[in-house]
């Protein structure tokens, strides 16, 4: 007998999600744009609190769109964390303009703002610096943004893994100019591909749905001064969204939970560290990784052996960006010797984060690794 599979991180859907998609087929409304789509903009808005919202057909959608609108062109620098999803980064190649990777610090794996600091001697004016909250955890925002503020820098933060996760109270996603989300299948809400870009600033938001919608002038005949874009989101995936946003605090506090476990199950495991919170936000703990220390025998990979012979899903770190072949021509910069996000991805795996993950699946997945270390 097969063993049933245990998930990383799958859509989980309610049946209001249904609902909302049956009435866009009654009314008709199965088209780009469309009641729920402004209607997933403000639940979304009044949510997070983040001003004004454009929903778009990914992350990386509106990724392309926030570095568009803050006038991002060919040849231009944008500094961008250097552990994360590819998806962070290739808009800034979209646009021919040059990525410059920032390393990671150890306290929440996010952007170092030490290493960020010592990126403007070397390239003194970036046009946007895109910050990602890496599985969920806020990164340092009140240093990043300081140094934004000096260098008079457009902040983009990546929000795609930590829409819910809070900074000081205040939602990931409002803190730059922009904010992205994602609804890709395996974020923590999903449409099942779709994204958000969000901004306190009314008349950016109104630019990225005109940006998003093909650039069509306002003109009876179809007139277009600028090179537009097909990237708004279809009103029956909106409809998913504001079913699947009703859950969200509901999902937060399963992968809340998740998280805790593996953490009380893996404190008696002296190699074992879970990946940091920051002491002052709030984690959506989208996924839950875990390092191993140096010299340790068991690798992230042995982990991921034993767990897959129960069926059980997991993942490494993402591999850092300036590690990518197709980025090798792009700088890193980094606070001191050490390659820090190197390290994280070497020693590091993301385990099963599924809500769905019932306590014997938990119970399954905390023995297999266990045992390794026994
Ligand atoms: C998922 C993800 C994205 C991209 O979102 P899509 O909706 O898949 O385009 C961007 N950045 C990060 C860090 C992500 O994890």
């Amino acid at each position: 007998m097969t063993k049933k599979r245990i998930y990383l991180s799958s859509p989980t859907m309610h049946g209001r999600e249904q609902e909302f998609v049956n009435e866009a087929f009654t009314t008709n409304w199965v088209a780009p744009l469309g009641p729920h789509v402004d209607a997933f903009e403000r639940e979304l808005v009044a949510y997070t609190h983040a001003g004004y919202g454009a929903a778009l057909s990914a992350g990386t959608a509106a990724i392309h769109l926030a570095l568009r609108l803050s006038g991002v062109k060919e040849g231009d620098v944008v500094f961008v964390s250097s552990l994360t999803f590819s998806a962070s980064c290739n808009p800034i190649v979209y646009e021919k303009a040059t990525p410059v990777f920032i390393d990671s610090e150890k306290d929440t794996w996010n952007m170092c703002p030490k290493a960020l600091r010592k990126a403007y001697e070397k390239y003194p004016n970036p046009k946007a610096v895109i910050l990602v909250h890496l599985y969920g955890t806020p990164a340092k925002l009140d240093e990043i943004m300081e140094i934004c503020r000096e260098h008079q820098t457009v902040l983009i933060e990546d929000a795609a893994e930590s829409l819910g996760s809070t900074y000081k109270g205040r939602h990931t996603g409002t803190f730059g100019r922009f904010g992205i989300y994602s609804f890709n299948g395996n974020k923590i809400i999903t449409t099942s591909g779709g994204g958000m870009l969000v901004s306190d600033d009314e008349e950016e938001i109104k630019k990225a749905r005109f940006l998003a919608t093909q650039a069509r002038d306002p003109a009876r005949h179809y007139q277009h001064s600028q090179i537009g874009f097909n990237y708004r989101m279809s009103n029956i995936l909106a409809g998913i969204g504001r079913g699947q946003l009703l859950a969200l605090e509901e999902h937060k506090q399963r992968k809340q939970e998740i998280y805790q476990t593996y953490q009380e199950a893996f404190a008696k495991i002296p190699e074992i560290t879970m990946n940091p919170m920051n002491q002052e936000g709030e984690a959506n703990c989208w996924l839950s990784c875990i390092t191993i220390q140096e010299g340790c025998r068991v690798t992230p990979s042995m982990v991921m052996d034993a767990l897959e012979k129960e069926n059980a899903e997991s993942r490494p770190i993402w591999k850092p960006m300036h590690l990518q072949p197709v980025f090798a021509e792009y700088d890193l910069i980094t606070a001191g010797e050490e390659i820090v996000s190197e390290d994280i991805f070497q020693r590091g795996l993301c385990l099963p984060s599924d809500i769905k993950n019932t306590s014997e699946d938990m119970e399954l997945i905390i023995q297999t690794v266990t045992s390794l270390f026994g």
